[in-house]
Protein backbone atom coordinates (compact mmCIF):
# COMPACT_ATOMS: atom_id res chain seq x y z
CA UNK A 1 0.00 0.00 0.00
CA UNK A 2 1.59 3.50 -0.57
CA UNK A 3 1.55 4.53 2.76
CA UNK A 4 4.02 2.06 3.34
CA UNK A 5 6.47 2.87 0.30
CA UNK A 6 9.84 3.88 1.14
CA UNK A 7 10.62 7.69 0.14
CA UNK A 8 12.54 7.72 -4.00
CA UNK A 9 16.44 7.27 -2.73
CA UNK A 10 15.52 6.01 0.60
CA UNK A 11 18.55 4.09 2.31
CA UNK A 12 17.26 0.46 2.33
CA UNK A 13 20.54 -0.71 1.77
CA UNK A 14 21.55 0.06 5.55
CA UNK A 15 18.30 -0.76 6.27
CA UNK A 16 19.33 -4.45 4.97
CA UNK A 17 22.85 -4.17 6.26
CA UNK A 18 21.72 -3.53 9.74
CA UNK A 19 19.07 -6.40 9.57
CA UNK A 20 21.70 -9.00 8.51
CA UNK A 21 24.15 -7.79 11.15
CA UNK A 22 21.57 -7.91 13.87
CA UNK A 23 20.78 -11.84 12.94
CA UNK A 24 24.55 -12.65 12.69
CA UNK A 25 24.82 -10.93 15.67
CA UNK A 26 22.15 -11.37 17.91
CA UNK A 27 21.75 -14.32 20.34
CA UNK A 28 19.04 -16.54 19.08
CA UNK A 29 16.37 -15.52 22.21
CA UNK A 30 15.96 -12.18 20.47
CA UNK A 31 11.81 -11.97 19.96
CA UNK A 32 10.36 -8.86 18.35
CA UNK A 33 13.11 -8.90 16.19
CA UNK A 34 12.09 -11.70 14.56
CA UNK A 35 8.35 -10.91 13.58
CA UNK A 36 9.02 -7.18 13.48
CA UNK A 37 12.41 -7.12 10.56
CA UNK A 38 12.10 -2.78 10.60
CA UNK A 39 14.91 -0.76 11.27
CA UNK A 40 13.43 1.96 13.75
CA UNK A 41 15.42 5.49 13.33
CA UNK A 42 12.10 8.34 14.52
CA UNK A 43 9.27 8.16 15.97
CA UNK A 44 6.73 10.70 16.87
CA UNK A 45 3.22 9.56 19.10
CA UNK A 46 1.86 6.35 17.01
CA UNK A 47 4.54 6.93 14.01
CA UNK A 48 7.68 4.82 13.51
CA UNK A 49 10.00 5.76 10.72
CA UNK A 50 12.16 2.94 9.63
CA UNK A 51 15.19 3.34 7.80
CA UNK A 52 14.02 2.10 5.13
CA UNK A 53 11.64 5.78 5.03
CA UNK A 54 8.58 3.50 5.16
CA UNK A 55 6.77 4.56 8.27
CA UNK A 56 4.32 2.17 10.43
CA UNK A 57 1.98 3.08 12.90
CA UNK A 58 2.95 1.72 16.61
CA UNK A 59 0.19 -0.66 17.90
CA UNK A 60 2.81 -2.44 20.08
CA UNK A 61 4.17 0.95 21.66
CA UNK A 62 7.22 -0.79 23.46
CA UNK A 63 4.91 -4.05 24.73
CA UNK A 64 2.22 -1.29 26.68
CA UNK A 65 5.12 0.76 27.67
CA UNK A 66 4.72 4.52 25.53
CA UNK A 67 1.06 5.59 27.01
CA UNK A 68 2.01 8.67 25.48
CA UNK A 69 3.08 7.17 22.14
CA UNK A 70 7.11 7.80 21.31
CA UNK A 71 9.05 10.79 22.01
CA UNK A 72 5.80 13.03 23.44
CA UNK A 73 6.57 16.96 24.33
CA UNK A 74 5.82 16.50 27.61
CA UNK A 75 7.97 13.41 28.15
CA UNK A 76 10.95 15.45 26.23
CA UNK A 77 10.68 18.27 27.99
CA UNK A 78 10.84 16.99 31.65
CA UNK A 79 14.04 14.91 30.23
CA UNK A 80 15.56 17.90 29.06
CA UNK A 81 14.66 19.54 32.02
CA UNK A 82 16.94 17.62 34.24
CA UNK A 83 19.78 17.09 31.89
CA UNK A 84 20.08 20.72 31.52
CA UNK A 85 19.94 20.94 35.35
CA UNK A 86 23.36 19.04 36.14
CA UNK A 87 21.48 16.90 38.33
CA UNK A 88 23.42 13.04 39.09
CA UNK A 89 21.42 10.76 36.48
CA UNK A 90 23.07 8.02 38.67
CA UNK A 91 22.19 8.10 42.51
CA UNK A 92 21.24 4.21 43.67
CA UNK A 93 18.35 4.75 46.00
CA UNK A 94 19.42 8.32 46.98
CA UNK A 95 16.71 11.06 47.54
CA UNK A 96 16.66 13.45 45.25
CA UNK A 97 14.11 16.30 44.42
CA UNK A 98 13.25 14.30 40.99
CA UNK A 99 12.75 11.46 42.87
CA UNK A 100 10.45 12.80 45.18
CA UNK A 101 8.63 14.35 43.03
CA UNK A 102 8.19 11.28 41.14
CA UNK A 103 6.78 9.81 44.28
CA UNK A 104 4.67 12.25 45.14
CA UNK A 105 2.75 12.31 41.70
CA UNK A 106 2.85 8.22 41.69
CA UNK A 107 0.94 8.28 44.80
CA UNK A 108 -1.34 10.78 44.25
CA UNK A 109 -3.08 8.48 41.48
CA UNK A 110 -2.89 5.66 43.65
CA UNK A 111 -6.55 3.61 45.11
CA UNK A 112 -7.32 5.44 48.21
CA UNK A 113 -6.78 3.06 50.75
CA UNK A 114 -3.21 2.30 49.82
CA UNK A 115 -2.25 5.51 49.05
CA UNK A 116 -2.65 7.08 52.67
CA UNK A 117 -0.39 4.02 53.77
CA UNK A 118 1.77 2.93 50.93
CA UNK A 119 5.57 2.26 51.11
CA UNK A 120 7.54 2.42 47.64
CA UNK A 121 10.39 0.14 46.52
CA UNK A 122 12.39 1.37 44.19
CA UNK A 123 13.60 -2.11 42.24
CA UNK A 124 16.09 -2.75 39.09
CA UNK A 125 14.40 -1.13 36.37
CA UNK A 126 12.46 -3.98 34.83
CA UNK A 127 8.96 -5.35 35.47
CA UNK A 128 10.56 -8.74 36.04
CA UNK A 129 12.44 -7.54 38.55
CA UNK A 130 9.91 -5.59 40.73
CA UNK A 131 7.72 -9.06 40.82
CA UNK A 132 10.89 -10.52 42.29
CA UNK A 133 10.55 -7.98 45.09
CA UNK A 134 6.34 -8.43 45.33
CA UNK A 135 6.81 -11.94 46.14
CA UNK A 136 10.28 -11.22 48.85
CA UNK A 137 8.24 -8.81 50.46
CA UNK A 138 5.39 -10.84 50.63
CA UNK A 139 7.28 -14.05 51.80
CA UNK A 140 9.21 -11.94 54.41
CA UNK A 141 5.99 -10.36 55.97
CA UNK A 142 4.53 -13.68 56.36
CA UNK A 143 6.67 -16.16 57.03
CA UNK A 144 5.04 -18.83 54.20
CA UNK A 145 6.87 -19.80 51.39
CA UNK A 146 3.99 -21.11 48.49
CA UNK A 147 2.32 -18.51 46.15
CA UNK A 148 -0.39 -18.88 44.29
CA UNK A 149 -0.87 -18.03 40.77
CA UNK A 150 -3.40 -18.14 37.55
CA UNK A 151 -3.28 -20.25 34.28
CA UNK A 152 -2.34 -18.05 31.57
CA UNK A 153 -0.29 -15.73 34.01
CA UNK A 154 2.70 -13.61 32.78
CA UNK A 155 5.12 -11.67 35.08
CA UNK A 156 8.91 -11.74 34.10
CA UNK A 157 11.97 -14.10 33.07
CA UNK A 158 13.60 -14.16 36.08
CA UNK A 159 13.31 -17.19 38.13
CA UNK A 160 10.52 -16.44 41.21
CA UNK A 161 8.64 -14.66 37.85
CA UNK A 162 9.12 -17.54 35.78
CA UNK A 163 7.53 -20.03 38.06
CA UNK A 164 4.56 -17.39 38.86
CA UNK A 165 3.96 -17.54 35.20
CA UNK A 166 1.78 -20.02 33.52
CA UNK A 167 4.43 -22.18 31.40
CA UNK A 168 6.17 -22.82 34.85
CA UNK A 169 5.87 -26.34 36.88
CA UNK A 170 7.48 -25.11 40.15
CA UNK A 171 5.87 -26.74 43.21
CA UNK A 172 6.02 -23.60 46.00
CA UNK A 173 3.29 -22.42 43.53
CA UNK A 174 0.08 -23.98 43.07
CA UNK A 175 -1.97 -22.78 39.71
CA UNK A 176 -5.47 -21.79 39.83
CA UNK A 177 -7.62 -21.37 36.95
CA UNK A 178 -8.17 -17.84 35.57
CA UNK A 179 -11.88 -16.94 34.12
CA UNK A 180 -11.00 -17.27 30.63
CA UNK A 181 -14.27 -16.99 28.86
CA UNK A 182 -13.67 -17.99 25.38
CA UNK A 183 -11.30 -20.84 26.32
CA UNK A 184 -13.65 -21.80 29.31
CA UNK A 185 -11.40 -24.35 31.68
CA UNK A 186 -15.11 -25.74 33.00
CA UNK A 187 -16.57 -25.38 29.38
CA UNK A 188 -19.13 -22.81 30.09
CA UNK A 189 -18.05 -19.20 30.10
CA UNK A 190 -19.68 -16.67 31.72
CA UNK A 191 -20.71 -15.72 35.30
CA UNK A 192 -20.97 -19.00 36.40
CA UNK A 193 -17.70 -19.98 35.56
CA UNK A 194 -15.99 -17.56 37.36
CA UNK A 195 -18.25 -18.19 40.52
CA UNK A 196 -16.29 -21.67 39.82
CA UNK A 197 -12.68 -20.94 39.58
CA UNK A 198 -13.33 -18.72 42.57
CA UNK A 199 -14.58 -21.68 44.57
CA UNK A 200 -11.88 -24.02 43.36
CA UNK A 201 -10.03 -20.98 45.20
CA UNK A 202 -11.83 -21.06 48.24
CA UNK A 203 -11.72 -24.88 48.58
CA UNK A 204 -8.13 -25.51 48.33
CA UNK A 205 -7.31 -22.06 51.01
CA UNK A 206 -9.84 -23.99 53.17
CA UNK A 207 -9.45 -27.70 52.68
CA UNK A 208 -6.84 -29.27 55.17
CA UNK A 209 -5.69 -31.97 52.33
CA UNK A 210 -5.83 -29.62 49.64
CA UNK A 211 -1.70 -29.83 49.56
CA UNK A 212 -1.99 -26.28 49.56
CA UNK A 213 -0.21 -24.85 52.73
CA UNK A 214 -1.24 -20.93 53.32
CA UNK A 215 0.39 -19.14 51.00
CA UNK A 216 2.68 -16.27 51.58
CA UNK A 217 0.72 -14.21 49.03
CA UNK A 218 -1.46 -14.32 45.54
CA UNK A 219 -0.54 -12.47 42.04
CA UNK A 220 -2.72 -11.87 39.30
CA UNK A 221 -3.12 -9.35 36.44
CA UNK A 222 -6.16 -7.44 36.30
CA UNK A 223 -6.35 -7.51 32.66
CA UNK A 224 -3.89 -10.80 31.22
CA UNK A 225 -1.59 -9.29 28.61
CA UNK A 226 0.70 -11.61 27.47
CA UNK A 227 -1.66 -14.82 27.94
CA UNK A 228 -4.17 -13.27 25.17
CA UNK A 229 -5.96 -10.26 26.59
CA UNK A 230 -8.32 -11.63 28.88
CA UNK A 231 -10.11 -9.81 31.58
CA UNK A 232 -10.60 -10.46 34.97
CA UNK A 233 -14.17 -9.90 35.35
CA UNK A 234 -15.34 -7.34 38.22
CA UNK A 235 -17.04 -9.85 40.59
CA UNK A 236 -14.10 -12.57 40.47
CA UNK A 237 -11.69 -9.84 41.32
CA UNK A 238 -13.96 -8.91 44.63
CA UNK A 239 -14.11 -12.60 45.42
CA UNK A 240 -10.38 -13.03 44.81
CA UNK A 241 -10.21 -9.62 47.24
CA UNK A 242 -12.18 -10.95 49.89
CA UNK A 243 -11.05 -14.68 49.83
CA UNK A 244 -7.42 -13.22 50.51
CA UNK A 245 -8.07 -10.36 53.01
CA UNK A 246 -10.35 -12.60 55.09
CA UNK A 247 -7.27 -15.55 55.51
CA UNK A 248 -4.58 -12.76 55.71
CA UNK A 249 -3.22 -13.60 52.24
CA UNK A 250 -1.55 -10.24 50.66
CA UNK A 251 -2.65 -9.94 47.19
CA UNK A 252 -0.53 -8.79 44.66
CA UNK A 253 -1.47 -7.12 41.79
CA UNK A 254 0.73 -7.23 38.60
CA UNK A 255 -0.23 -3.71 36.68
CA UNK A 256 3.18 -3.91 34.93
CA UNK A 257 0.80 -3.48 31.68
CA UNK A 258 -2.32 -2.48 32.57
CA UNK A 259 -1.38 0.51 34.55
CA UNK A 260 -1.66 4.40 33.56
CA UNK A 261 -4.59 4.16 32.34
CA UNK A 262 -3.90 1.15 29.47
CA UNK A 263 -7.37 -0.62 30.57
CA UNK A 264 -10.02 2.30 30.95
CA UNK A 265 -9.25 3.22 34.32
CA UNK A 266 -5.93 4.68 35.44
CA UNK A 267 -5.18 1.42 37.10
CA UNK A 268 -6.50 -1.93 36.14
CA UNK A 269 -8.12 -2.69 39.83
CA UNK A 270 -10.16 0.28 39.60
CA UNK A 271 -12.76 -1.76 37.78
CA UNK A 272 -13.32 -3.72 40.12
CA UNK A 273 -12.77 -1.53 43.13
CA UNK A 274 -10.30 -3.94 44.53
CA UNK A 275 -7.53 -2.11 46.97
CA UNK A 276 -4.65 -5.03 46.55
CA UNK A 277 -1.84 -5.15 49.35
CA UNK A 278 0.81 -4.95 46.74
CA UNK A 279 1.32 -2.97 43.40
CA UNK A 280 3.51 -4.14 40.46
CA UNK A 281 4.06 -1.24 38.22
CA UNK A 282 6.33 -0.82 35.40
CA UNK A 283 6.41 0.30 31.45
CA UNK A 284 3.98 3.03 31.44
CA UNK A 285 5.53 4.96 34.92
CA UNK A 286 8.74 5.14 33.40
CA UNK A 287 7.41 7.56 30.47
CA UNK A 288 9.28 5.42 27.84
CA UNK A 289 12.19 4.89 29.89
CA UNK A 290 13.20 1.84 32.19
CA UNK A 291 11.80 2.07 35.22
CA UNK A 292 10.12 -0.11 37.87
CA UNK A 293 8.77 -0.03 41.48
CA UNK A 294 6.01 -1.85 44.04
CA UNK A 295 3.90 0.02 46.61
CA UNK A 296 2.15 -1.65 49.17
CA UNK A 297 0.67 -1.29 52.54
CA UNK A 298 3.12 -0.01 55.02
CA UNK A 299 2.04 -3.08 57.35
CA UNK A 300 4.03 -5.21 55.12
CA UNK A 301 7.38 -3.37 55.36
CA UNK A 302 9.07 -6.19 57.37
CA UNK A 303 12.38 -6.12 55.40
CA UNK A 304 15.57 -5.75 56.46
CA UNK A 305 17.90 -3.29 54.99
CA UNK A 306 18.96 -4.35 51.63
CA UNK A 307 16.50 -7.11 51.53
CA UNK A 308 15.88 -5.94 47.59
CA UNK A 309 19.13 -4.46 46.85
CA UNK A 310 20.44 -3.10 42.89
CA UNK A 311 22.46 -0.81 41.38
CA UNK A 312 20.34 1.01 38.95
CA UNK A 313 17.64 1.79 40.90
CA UNK A 314 17.88 5.48 40.62
CA UNK A 315 17.38 6.58 37.15
CA UNK A 316 16.83 10.02 37.13
CA UNK A 317 15.61 10.63 33.88
CA UNK A 318 12.99 7.83 34.12
CA UNK A 319 11.81 9.17 37.30
CA UNK A 320 11.17 12.67 35.35
CA UNK A 321 9.82 11.29 31.99
CA UNK A 322 7.80 9.03 34.58
CA UNK A 323 6.33 11.79 36.76
CA UNK A 324 5.64 14.11 33.31
CA UNK A 325 3.94 10.83 31.66
CA UNK A 326 1.69 10.15 35.05
CA UNK A 327 0.74 14.18 35.30
CA UNK A 328 -0.37 14.40 31.39
CA UNK A 329 -2.54 11.02 31.67
CA UNK A 330 -3.96 12.57 35.09
CA UNK A 331 -4.72 16.07 33.62
CA UNK A 332 -5.76 15.14 30.45
CA UNK A 333 -7.83 12.20 31.71
CA UNK A 334 -6.53 9.67 29.33
CA UNK A 335 -7.76 6.96 31.01
CA UNK A 336 -11.69 7.95 30.36
CA UNK A 337 -10.52 8.42 26.73
CA UNK A 338 -8.77 4.86 26.27
CA UNK A 339 -12.25 3.69 27.77
CA UNK A 340 -14.44 5.50 24.99
CA UNK A 341 -11.95 4.75 21.97
CA UNK A 342 -11.74 1.61 23.20
CA UNK A 343 -15.30 0.39 22.88
CA UNK A 344 -15.09 2.14 19.64
CA UNK A 345 -12.12 -0.12 18.12
CA UNK A 346 -13.86 -2.95 20.00
CA UNK A 347 -17.00 -2.53 17.96
CA UNK A 348 -15.28 -1.54 15.17
CA UNK A 349 -13.43 -5.18 15.36
CA UNK A 350 -16.25 -6.83 16.54
CA UNK A 351 -18.21 -5.87 13.31
CA UNK A 352 -15.45 -7.74 11.07
CA UNK A 353 -15.93 -11.07 13.34
CA UNK A 354 -19.23 -10.84 11.99
CA UNK A 355 -18.08 -11.36 8.40
CA UNK A 356 -14.66 -13.33 9.31
CA UNK A 357 -15.71 -16.50 10.98
CA UNK A 358 -11.94 -16.89 11.81
CA UNK A 359 -12.40 -14.47 14.98
CA UNK A 360 -13.47 -16.48 17.66
CA UNK A 361 -13.12 -14.19 19.81
CA UNK A 362 -13.08 -10.00 20.61
CA UNK A 363 -12.30 -8.85 24.01
CA UNK A 364 -10.09 -6.21 25.83
CA UNK A 365 -10.42 -3.01 28.11
CA UNK A 366 -9.80 0.25 27.09
CA UNK A 367 -6.92 0.33 24.37
CA UNK A 368 -5.19 -3.10 25.47
CA UNK A 369 -7.61 -5.60 22.91
CA UNK A 370 -7.24 -8.88 21.43
CA UNK A 371 -8.51 -10.42 18.77
CA UNK A 372 -8.37 -14.38 19.13
CA UNK A 373 -8.35 -16.06 15.56
CA UNK A 374 -9.51 -19.93 15.11
CA UNK A 375 -9.03 -22.37 13.11
CA UNK A 376 -12.58 -22.95 11.73
CA UNK A 377 -11.34 -25.92 9.10
CA UNK A 378 -10.11 -28.02 12.42
CA UNK A 379 -12.66 -27.42 14.48
CA UNK A 380 -13.33 -30.94 16.64
CA UNK A 381 -17.23 -31.43 15.96
CA UNK A 382 -17.78 -31.62 19.90
CA UNK A 383 -15.03 -28.98 20.93
CA UNK A 384 -16.64 -25.89 22.33
CA UNK A 385 -14.69 -23.42 20.12
CA UNK A 386 -12.44 -24.18 17.30
CA UNK A 387 -8.58 -24.20 17.74
CA UNK A 388 -6.33 -20.90 17.94
CA UNK A 389 -4.87 -20.26 14.45
CA UNK A 390 -1.27 -19.31 15.40
CA UNK A 391 -0.39 -19.66 11.51
CA UNK A 392 -2.96 -17.11 10.49
CA UNK A 393 -2.37 -15.04 13.47
CA UNK A 394 1.31 -14.60 12.15
CA UNK A 395 0.17 -14.31 8.64
CA UNK A 396 -1.71 -11.59 9.94
CA UNK A 397 0.91 -9.52 11.50
CA UNK A 398 2.99 -9.86 8.55
CA UNK A 399 0.44 -8.50 6.54
CA UNK A 400 -0.50 -5.84 8.68
CA UNK A 401 3.66 -4.89 9.00
CA UNK A 402 3.22 -4.62 5.13
CA UNK A 403 0.45 -2.07 4.94
CA UNK A 404 2.47 -0.15 7.50
CA UNK A 405 0.69 -1.44 11.05
CA UNK A 406 2.89 -2.63 13.82
CA UNK A 407 0.54 -5.25 16.54
CA UNK A 408 1.82 -7.24 18.67
CA UNK A 409 0.86 -11.53 18.88
CA UNK A 410 0.07 -13.02 22.56
CA UNK A 411 -2.39 -15.47 23.85
CA UNK A 412 -1.81 -19.80 24.54
CA UNK A 413 -0.18 -20.47 21.65
CA UNK A 414 0.46 -17.20 19.95
CA UNK A 415 -3.57 -16.80 18.32
CA UNK A 416 -4.25 -13.72 19.56
CA UNK A 417 -3.26 -10.70 17.84
CA UNK A 418 -2.85 -7.62 20.21
CA UNK A 419 -3.42 -4.10 19.85
CA UNK A 420 -1.76 -1.67 22.14
CA UNK A 421 -1.53 1.92 20.83
CA UNK A 422 -0.66 5.03 22.59
CA UNK A 423 -3.43 6.54 24.31
CA UNK A 424 -2.55 9.66 22.74
CA UNK A 425 -4.27 8.25 19.41
CA UNK A 426 -6.29 10.05 17.74
CA UNK A 427 -10.01 9.01 16.39
CA UNK A 428 -8.73 9.15 12.71
CA UNK A 429 -5.49 7.23 13.64
CA UNK A 430 -8.35 4.41 15.08
CA UNK A 431 -10.08 3.94 12.25
CA UNK A 432 -6.67 3.68 10.06
CA UNK A 433 -5.41 1.36 12.23
CA UNK A 434 -8.74 -0.83 11.85
CA UNK A 435 -8.69 -0.26 8.21
CA UNK A 436 -5.31 -1.90 7.83
CA UNK A 437 -5.91 -4.40 9.99
CA UNK A 438 -9.33 -5.60 8.16
CA UNK A 439 -7.35 -5.31 5.69
CA UNK A 440 -4.73 -7.66 6.34
CA UNK A 441 -6.90 -9.78 7.77
CA UNK A 442 -8.25 -10.58 4.46
CA UNK A 443 -5.28 -10.98 2.67
CA UNK A 444 -3.87 -13.37 5.39
CA UNK A 445 -7.18 -15.34 4.87
CA UNK A 446 -6.57 -15.15 1.21
CA UNK A 447 -2.65 -16.41 1.47
CA UNK A 448 -3.08 -18.77 4.32
CA UNK A 449 -2.81 -23.05 3.24
CA UNK A 450 -6.32 -23.38 3.14
CA UNK A 451 -7.26 -20.20 1.19
CA UNK A 452 -10.85 -18.92 1.52
CA UNK A 453 -11.88 -22.18 2.87
CA UNK A 454 -11.81 -21.40 6.44
CA UNK A 455 -13.81 -17.88 5.58
CA UNK A 456 -16.41 -19.60 4.48
CA UNK A 457 -16.26 -22.66 7.01
CA UNK A 458 -19.60 -24.68 7.68
CA UNK A 459 -18.28 -24.62 11.89
CA UNK A 460 -20.80 -24.00 14.79
CA UNK A 461 -21.05 -20.62 14.58
CA UNK A 462 -23.09 -20.47 18.11
CA UNK A 463 -19.96 -22.32 19.47
CA UNK A 464 -17.79 -18.83 18.81
CA UNK A 465 -18.86 -16.08 20.80
CA UNK A 466 -17.89 -12.40 20.71
CA UNK A 467 -17.03 -11.14 24.67
CA UNK A 468 -15.54 -8.20 26.09
N1 LIG B 1 4.28 -8.47 34.34
C1 LIG B 1 3.48 -8.27 33.28
C2 LIG B 1 1.98 -8.29 33.48
C3 LIG B 1 4.02 -8.04 32.02
O1 LIG B 1 3.20 -7.86 30.97
C4 LIG B 1 5.43 -8.02 31.88
C5 LIG B 1 6.08 -7.76 30.54
N2 LIG B 1 5.34 -7.98 29.42
C6 LIG B 1 6.22 -8.22 33.01
C7 LIG B 1 5.61 -8.44 34.23
C8 LIG B 1 7.71 -8.24 32.93
O2 LIG B 1 8.19 -6.97 32.66
P1 LIG B 1 9.66 -6.79 32.03
O3 LIG B 1 9.60 -7.34 30.64
O4 LIG B 1 9.93 -5.32 32.08
O5 LIG B 1 10.59 -7.54 32.90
Amino acid sequence: MAVTEPAPGAPTAAHEGILRRQSLRESAARTYARSLPIVPVRARGLTIEGADGRRYLDCLSGAGTLALGHNHPAVLEAIRKVLDSGAPLHILDLATPVKDAFTTELFATLPGPLAQDARIQFCGPAGTDAVEAALKLVRAATGRSGLLAFTGAYHGMTAGALEASGGATDVRVTRLPFPYDYRCPFGIGGERAAELAARWTESLLDDPKSGVPRPAGMILEPVQGEGGVIPAPDAWMRRMRALTASRSVPLIADEVQTGVGRTGTFWGVEHSGVVPDVMVLSKAIGGSLPLAVIVYRSELDSWQPGAHAGTFRGNQLAMAAGAATLAYVRENRLAERAATLGSRMLAGLQGLAATHPCIGDVRGRGLMIGVELVDTDCADPDALVPPPAPELAAAVQRECLSRGLIVELGGRQAGVVRLLPPLTITDEQAVAVLDRFADALAAAERSSPRGSASHGSAHRRSATRKSH
